[in-house]
């Protein structure tokens, strides 16, 4: 079965994984602006990465047949350093246009401090300003539930925001409601160790139907897994789900969603 992974960081990847995931049947990925496990020192190295993103990791991609798309943003993780993230955010405009970059992301927050909700909310003026759909990622663990709960708040509370346009990731069972019934798109995080497991989304696909959600593998530079979302579709083989609803989560519902986006172009072969 084609499928999109619709977030994942292949930077971090190798060559031999873009071959393990277009012999799975990936035709594309897209890949949010990412932490890199270090806080970059300057503006110019956030140039550098969205260089990096837009040009050399979608040549990279094609290179093996998958499509490559991102998204830009500084990550909440660096979010303490308002300043900088000042200027990365008046920096991102210049990448809006390029082919492949379907909007701003993944924004959020990590610790659910003052500061981090401060940058979030300047990235959400930077996404209507330009008119770019939004990735949000949700913290982990024991902050996940409040952290979702307080980017919820800001979303609805401003009347600007197109809940349409709107993927929240790495819901989890106490979270996904919420993000669902108040009209955003959802993402599951499909992660070895924390997060979410092939089988934990398939019972949320199970109990909330396949509309508006996704599933992605996150793949970083950490412990994660990059073919994940086949994983996901042989889970859901194995309860005996129909392959068109099976395609709707892992391949129409991305399209779908960042078909709303200028950067999109239709993926072969399904596109
Ligand atoms: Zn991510």
């Amino acid at each position: 079965m084609y499928y999109i992974d619709p977030h994942i960081h292949m930077v971090s990847r190798t060559t031999d994984d873009y071959d393990t995931l277009a012999k799975m049947g990936c035709v594309a990925v897209s890949e949010p602006a990412f932490w890199a496990g270090y806080d970059r020192g300057t503006v110019d190295g956030f140039r550098d990465y969205f260089n990096q993103l837009t040009d050399f990791e979608r040549r990279r991609a094609a290179g093996f047949g998958i499509q490559h798309f991102t998204w830009l943003c500084i990550n909440a993780k660096e979010a303490e350093n308002v300043s900088l993230a000042r200027e990365v955010i008046a920096l991102i405009p210049e990448y809006l246009d390029r082919p492949g970059v379907l909007g701003i992301g993944e924004i959020g927050l990590n610790k659910n401090t003052r500061n981090e909700a401060i940058v979030f909310l300047e990235h959400l003026e930077l996404a209507f300003k330009t008119n770019e759909q939004i990735l949000i990622h949700t913290p982990h663990l024991e902050d996940k539930y409040q952290g979702t709960r307080m980017i919820l708040d800001m979303l609805i509370g401003d009347s600007r925001v197109d809940r349409s346009r709107v993927l929240v990731d790495h819901v989890e069972e106490h979270t996904i409601r919420p993000v669902l019934e108040a009209g955003f798109w959802a993402g599951m995080t499909l992660y070895p160790v924390s997060k979410c497991t092939p089988a934990r989304a398939a019972d949320m696909v199970e109990v909330y139907g396949p509309e508006r959600t996704l599933v992605n593998s996150a793949g970083d530079w950490g412990v994660s897994k990059p073919t994940a979302v086949p994983d996901f579709i042989l889970e859901m083989r194995r309860r005996g789900h129909a392959e068109s609803l099976i395609r709707q989560v892992v391949y129409d519902n991305p399209v779908a969603f960042f078909s709303q986006s200028r950067g999109w172009k239709p993926v072969h072969p399904c596109g």
